[in-house]
């Protein structure tokens, strides 16, 4: 098990749609990268993190979202497609390849989901509020679409100074930690 790096916004990898995976291919692997992917985010407290944010092409992510009085529910998805969405939320959300940034973003309050489970098995999942919306922004993450570009054009261009200054942040953070490998 390791905790990977994860990909910073301005790395191509966050903005190319990924591959959909083989599951055959993929089922010697799986076990391992499953395991650092959960680590990896819980390392950092998040509650998603899709394959290309670890540098991977593949469609694939994880979720774990903590509940009260109960396990956290943790999803993986491989493959994942939304076939239904209802309803509407907007609430701030962040992202791990964004360190540092919030934004309020439009989502559906209700999704329907198809994929493939960490066993191969088809799954469908109906999500909603937190769980949905953890939903929505990974499989944006797999079509190459990172949270910031589904803001109106104006609020993006009103956070550009505060990227610009966590972009030399994430920068240095990143250097300073390859030095130390
Ligand atoms: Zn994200």
């Amino acid at each position: 098990m390791a905790i990977k790096r994860i990909c910073k916004y301005g790395e191509k990898i966050l903005e190319k749609k990924t591959r959909k995976a083989d599951f055959e291919e993929l089922k010697k692997i799986l076990p391992a990268l499953l395991a650092d992917m959960f680590d990896t985010m819980d390392a950092v407290g998040g509650i998603g993190l899709a394959a290309n944010q670890i540098g991977l092409d593949l469609r694939l992510a994880v979720i774990k979202i903590k509940r009260e009085d109960e396990e956290p529910l943790s999803i993986v998805v491989i493959n994942p497609e939304i076939v239904e969405r209802s309803g509407a939320l907007y609430e701030e959300e962040g992202c791990l390849s964004f360190p540092g940034l919030f934004a309020k973003i439009r989502r559906s309050a209700k999704v329907k989901l198809r994929a493939i489970n960490e066993k191969g098995l088809p799954i469908e999942i109906n999500a909603e509020g937190l769980f949905a919306k953890a939903m929505q922004h990974e499989v944006d993450h797999l079509d190459g679409v990172v949270f910031i570009s589904r803001l109106p054009l104006l609020s993006r261009l009103k956070l550009k100074p505060a990227l610009m200054k966590l972009r030399a942040q994430w920068k240095k953070i990143d250097e300073s930690r390859m030095k130390t490998m």
